[in-house]
């Protein structure tokens, strides 16, 4: 008992000293509970009970997070025992706080142990997500046939507040969707930390949402649906098999232009589409019905007519002007 005294003494002592982001709440016989806070978001509290024959035995541990995750707490829980092990006959529970306060603050990524599990199920084949809990960072590389996205996102110090910022992409995908790809899934990790501008009637108050996994959903929806998309006038696949032979330029024919809805169309396909009656009610995608959106083609139902309109006028002259010159021809080869 006096050894147990001594320590909760000790503890009252030096607990907050040794270990600055500590914070002694319970300090009794019955039970010890130690918080230790890194931020709002990574904040475990440890509960210490003294078993029988203390401390011949490694003393009890349960950790309580209202963020982290069970799986998390419940591995540190274990390595914190195996830890205890190596101080028995000597006070446990300082270097027990000093050990879980060290694997906080050398595993920043705790705070989305979850959200990396979820992810990691979602991949398959060569595909994968590194941790480097060093830097804060994680490396995803997507794959779907021989198209690619690799990227490195950086986990901020305040991470859910903050959301998941991407710091490098590498892709094979034509430069349109590589840009979009890093550009969507930020602004899906935005829209998870940041309220919506004009929020809908009747709508729950907006809550902080972890964007990692957002984030990565998109991206791993995305790598996996578009090598396999197909135009939706001429029903061929958009991309070529072989990446090297993707289309960059975007006014090439075959380059693959993706619409407001996210179906794809080849850039001369949806043009030929576009300057095509019916106009009413403005051009609908044929997948989906939905309004067509493209920013290379801003354009009014009333002016499409108009523009049609002229280009069939313009053909009618021609088709004249054909006419005219074929019956001239046969004047001249018949003699009248
Ligand atoms: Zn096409
Ligand atoms: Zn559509």
């Amino acid at each position: 008992m006096d050894i147990i005294q001594a320590e909760l003494d000790e503890l009252r002592r030096i607990c907050q000293k040794s270990v600055p982001d500590s914070t002694l709440i319970t300090c009794a016989l019955a039970q010890v509970r130690v918080q230790i806070k890194k931020s709002d978001f990574t904040c475990v509290t440890a509960c210490f009970t003294f078993p029988k024959d203390y401390p011949r035995h490694n003393i009890l541990i349960e950790l309580k997070s209202k963020t982290l995750s069970v799986k998390l707490l419940d591995g540190l829980v274990k390595v914190s025992e195996t830890e205890a092990q190596k101080h028995l006959d000597r006070p446990h529970i300082l270097p027990m706080v000093k050990f879980i306060n060290k694997f906080l603050d050398e595993n920043p990524l705790s705070c989305c142990a979850d959200e990396i599990s979820e992810v990691k199920a979602k991949l398959d084949g060569e595909e994968r997500l590194k941790l480097s809990q060093k830097t804060a960072s994680m490396s995803l590389f997507l794959k779907r046939r021989q198209y690619f996205l690799k990227l490195k996102f950086a986990v901020p110090p305040n991470y859910p507040i903050q959301q998941i910022q991407v710091v490098n992409a590498d892709s094979n995908f034509p430069r349109v969707f590589r840009v979009w790809f890093v550009a969507q899934a930020q602004e899906v990790a935005r829209r998870c930390v940041e309220p919506p501008l004009r929020p809908k009637p009747k709508a729950p108050p907006f809550k902080v949402r972890p964007s990692f996994g957002s984030a990565c959903s998109f991206l791993i929806e995305s790598v996996h649906r578009y090598p396999d998309e197909i135009c939706q006038i001429c029903r061929q696949k958009c991309f070529p098999e072989d990446p090297e032979q993707a289309i960059h330029d975007e006014n090439a024919a075959a380059h693959v232009e993706r619409v407001y809805c996210s179906h794809c169309y080849h850039h001369d396909c949806l043009i030929l589409y576009m300057k095509t009656p019916p106009f009413e009610g403005g051009k609908k995608c044929i997948a989906c019905k939905q309004k067509i959106y493209h920013e290379i083609w801003k354009v009014t139902p009333e002016l499409a007519e108009a523009r049609w309109a002229h280009e069939q006028a313009k053909n009618r002259e021609l088709d004249e002007v054909v006419d005219f010159l074929a019956d001239m021809g046969d004047n001249l080869v018949k003699p009248s």
